[in-house]
């Protein structure tokens, strides 16, 4: 399946005019990945897709030129380090016939001073965020881009089961982060984003740094990884116990699968994120876990691990069919353990369906 990049640029173009805004300029990253189906790696060097509702041209520095012409047919604008950027700005609103546009969407992540140099160079006062236009866009995936986050997702299922069989007691943290990200690249993946393995009392913090931590006979090990294929992103969380669980482990484990349940029947086109989050937080409260449960629910994933729609207890935005989002509660017990359960779901007509192939139960390692 391939995807429709011009299709997209005309989608964003008809917006832009919709919203009365003279022109969109979106940095390197995720963004222009959507946009063009690739992105040069974002540094120092002012570069940037501009974009107004009858035109589009692309300011690449020259270095990256040849680059951009093979996945691009837009008008390119290039600069050689030594001049700098102003003469290829000017002649790029020559080409798009910009005078002083009034109302500047920008990528969320442009630089400071990339998104400075634009409103000098237009005397624009008061620029806009360009994601209120793009991050609907970009939040409803299309077959092609469901496709692949399943090929995606098979890659962290690989590297959760391998993370699962470097579990030991002796093994590090590191040890078993190491057995995944292989795995990951091994399955498929280009890139490994995170491998984030948090052993014993460490699982008690929800963005753990993974460490030299020697894993111990009892402890509950949480595994959250994430990679990219095709650019699209994976994200799981699964547990492992090395031994018998703990009556108490198996009361919190429980209490979190009840809550990644109540929040998969809660998710159907159309509801409001927010209620997903509730049906997920109403579990955990009810079973007297709630001041544990630190984090929202879950979040948009896509070409960034996170992205719109985030699943929190005030997000009114309705969960879309083809709406692809987390299901991540978790409770965290400081000095004990933490326990989180993590798919990645897809809005369908019947409602949420999840892209791992991984059962959520512990994985008890003897
Ligand atoms: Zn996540
Ligand atoms: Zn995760």
């Amino acid at each position: 399946m391939k995807i429709d990049y011009a299709g997209r640029l005309r989608q964003a173009q008809a917006r832009l005019g919709e919203m009365g805004t003279d022109l969109m300029a979106i940095p390197p990253g995720d963004n222009l990945i959507y946009l063009l189906g690739f992105t040069p790696i974002p540094d120092e060097r002012p570069c940037y897709l501009l974009v107004t509702p009858a035109a589009a041209a692309f300011l690449v520095p020259s270095l990256n030129a040849e680059q951009a012409k093979v996945h691009t047919t837009l008008p390119l604008f290039a600069y050689a380090d030594a001049d700098g950027p102003q003469a290829a700005l000017a002649q790029a609103a020559a080409h798009l016939k910009l005078r002083s546009p009034r109302r500047l969407a920008a990528g969320e992540t442009m630089r400071a001073d990339h998104l400075l140099l634009l409103m000098e160079t237009w005397g624009v006062a008061r620029p806009a965020l360009a994601s209120d236009l793009i991050a609907p866009m970009r939040a409803r995936k299309d077959p092609a881009e469901i496709e692949i986050l399943h090929r995606s997702a098979a890659t962290a299922d690989a590297a959760t089961e391998a993370a699962f069989r470097a579990c030991r007691p002796g093994a590090t943290e590191l040890d078993v982060a190491d057995a995944a990200a292989s795995a990951f690249r091994e399955a498929g993946a280009e890139e490994v984003c995170f491998t984030l393995i948090a052993s014993g009392p460490n699982g008690a913090f929800p963005h753990h740094h993974t460490g030299a931590r020697r894993l111990q006979a009892g402890d509950a090990v949480g595994i959250d990884l994430g990679g990219r294929l095709g650019h699209y992103s994976s994200d799981i969380t699964r547990m492992a116990v090395l031994d018998d669980p703990s009556p108490r482990y198996q009361k919190v484990h429980a209490t979190v699968e009840a809550a990644v349940q109540a929040a998969m029947a809660a998710a159907k086109p159309g509801v409001p994120a927010r209620q997903v989050d509730r049906a997920a937080r109403k579990v955990i409260e009810e079973a007297g876990f709630g001041e544990f449960f630190v984090h929202r629910t879950g979040h948009g994933l896509g070409l960034a691990d996170h992205e719109p729609p985030y699943i929190t207890g005030t997000n009114p935005e309705p969960l879309e069919v083809g709406v692809v989002f987390s299901i991540e509660p978790g409770i965290y017990l400081p000095g004990e353990f933490g326990v989180r359960l993590e798919e990645i779901v897809v809005m369908t007509e019947r409602g949420a369906e999840r892209f791992s192939a991984l059962p959520r139960e512990v994985r008890v390692i003897k």
